[in-house]
């Protein structure tokens, strides 16, 4: 069992769910299934991801957190790990892939630190290494949080004078786009 599924439901769901079975989300998978152990049931457990690759799919698919509802936050930093924590006392568990514990296991270390072309380590070999990996490349400590753990909340809005739509007025007298910050332009 994985997240509590069978092997074969988690690799499903994985694939429904991101279109493929990306190595970094079988990864994850095993990365929240530590993490939710190490928390306990019964936890209302937020999220902190450390990497925008991936591993928020693991933590979205894996747990009640996602993006939408605000109970996980992506931190642009690149690094493979994530925490759930307790958010009513903060306290969690930080679980990250430990580079020294995968040199025991070549593709996964070559696979991670880019040193071998995609095309010459398939998929499915990958995927079984890291099932023949497991838990055995994660690292995990206790910790407690320092920042990022306020849930973010929704300014008051406004309508833009300009295009009519609500913005929050916290952007100025004019929503982003009407100021000239959009990310887009009439065509
Ligand atoms: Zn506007």
């Amino acid at each position: 069992m994985i997240c509590g599924r069978s092997v074969a439901e988690f690799l499903q769901e994985i694939e429904k769910f991101h279109g493929y079975l990306a190595p970094g989300l079988v990864l994850g998978g095993f990365m929240v299934d530590r993490a939710l152990e190490l928390i306990g049931p019964g936890v209302e457990a937020d999220a902190i991801v450390e990497t925008r690759y991936c591993l928020p799919d693991a933590v979205q698919l894996f747990t009640p957190c996602t993006y939408g509802n605000g109970w996980m936050k992506v931190v642009d930093w690149d690094k493979f790990a994530l925490t759930l924590y307790d958010r009513h006392n903060l306290n969690g568990y930080r679980v990250w892939l430990d580079l020294t514990s995968t040199r025991s296991f070549p593709n996964l270390y070559n696979w991670y630190m880019q040193r071998v072309p995609k095309h010459d380590l398939p998929l499915e070999v990958l995927n079984q290494t890291i099932f023949e990996a497991g838990r055995s490349v994660l690292s995990s400590r206790a910790i407690r949080l320092t920042d990022l753990f306020q849930r973010s909340k929704k300014g008051p809005i406004a309508v833009c004078p300009r295009c009519g739509e609500a913005y929050p007025t916290r952007q100025g007298d004019r929503c982003r786009a009407c100021q000239g910050n959009g990310y887009y332009a009439p065509r």
